[in-house]
């Protein structure tokens, strides 16, 4: 009898809570595979950033709404070494550094809850994920993002 062989999955959604570790997970599956690393709290990120960077009232829905809409999220490989995971372009800026202030990660949480940012945002998740081979992380990804991943895990 022939050895079954099984496919290596293609889409690799991870979910999982704050400081789970499924960042550490996606990033070694990732490498090893050779398949992109996408961090999908990037996104969110660059959204808060951008709505900072233009002075745009964290209680103002509508033109968040509006800037999470038109802003082009790039996460890519790194493009630099200088320990990033991952580069994040907002409309073609370098951001990865600056996404990562005491700024943005005390905003992030109102920026993600707008529903029309995550509806902007799970769209463009889902876009990357159709070119295949991608880990995709954050804490929605297998339940919402992308219920039909070839492989679900949750951290
Ligand atoms: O994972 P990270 O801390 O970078 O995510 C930043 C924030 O983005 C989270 O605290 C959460 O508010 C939001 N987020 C989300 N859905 C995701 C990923 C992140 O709402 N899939």
């Amino acid at each position: 009898m022939e050895p079954k062989t099984v496919p290596i999955p293609s889409v690799i959604a991870i979910d999982g809570p704050a400081a789970s570790g499924k960042s550490t997970v996606g990033e070694l599956l990732a490498g090893r595979l050779g398949y992109l690393y996408f961090d999908t709290g990037a996104m969110y990120r660059a959204v808060t950033w951008a709505a900072l960077t233009q002075n745009i009232p964290l209680d103002d829905e509508g033109t968040i709404t509006a800037l999470a809409e038109r802003l082009s999220i790039q996460v890519k490989p790194p493009t630099v070494d200088d320990g990033r995971q991952y580069t994040v372009l907002a409309d073609g800026v370098d951001v990865t550094w600056q996404i990562r202030s005491p700024e943005v990660d005390a905003n992030v949480s109102v920026v993600s809850a707008y529903p029309g940012v995550r509806r902007a945002m799970v769209h463009q998740q889902r876009q990357v994920a159709a070119n295949g081979h991608v880990v995709m992380v954050g804490r929605d990804i297998g339940t919402v993002v992308l219920p039909d991943a070839d492989l679900k895990l949750y951290v």
